[in-house]
């Protein structure tokens, strides 16, 4: 297994619409297993193909120290009740913002051996779940803000590039980030 580099905001993976994989292989088993690491190392919670290069759609999650891999993924089922929560990606470090999101949502996909899956996902897993699934259709969390915290965001990630120091006080770090 080994750590893959993440892939940072302005990588044109990131805004890209991943495909569709036809068949899981080792290749992608090695793939999923080295994503967990990844994922792990970071740390985080989630992680999507884009996120390291790979415009397959394929995620990797771990909540409350379960976690699993889930290639084509289609959200079939999603709760009309919403949360607002403050998110966090691998691939924009140090910005937080909260996203509404549904409480509950049902994906289908494959899992590691191209077995049907089906994953029940409810509260951080269905969070994480929506962010991943945006992330294989080449959407970031930042996409889904306000027009005036989109916009400071962008302002914070201009800056970053720039190396000018944050001018907004420094959020604090949240508890998970995907
Ligand atoms: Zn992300």
């Amino acid at each position: 297994m080994s750590v893959l580099p993440i892939r940072r905001f302005g990588d044109p993976a990131l805004r890209q619409r991943a495909s569709e994989t036809e068949q899981v292989t080792e290749i992608h088993r090695r793939l999923i297993e080295d994503m967990i690491e990844t994922m792990r190392q970071a740390p985080g919670v989630g992680l999507a193909g884009p996120q390291v290069g790979v415009l397959e759609r394929i995620f990797v999650w771990e909540v409350d120290e379960r976690h699993g891999a889930v290639v084509n993924p289609v959200i079939v089922e999603r709760s009309a009740e919403t949360v607002e929560e403050e998110e966090g990606c691998l691939s924009l470090p140090g910005l937080y913002y909260p996203v509404e999101r549904s409480v509950r949502v049902v994906v289908e996909g494959r899992d590691q051996d191209g077995a049907p899956l089906r994953l029940e996902a409810h509260d951080l897993l269905a969070r994480v779940c929506q962010h991943e699934i945006d992330h294989l259709d080449g959407v970031l969390f930042i996409d889904h803000l306000r027009e005036d915290l989109r916009k400071e965001a962008l302002g914070r990630l201009r800056d970053e590039a720039l190396g000018i120091p944050a001018t907004v006080p420094q959020q604090p770090p949240p508890e998970e980030t995907f």
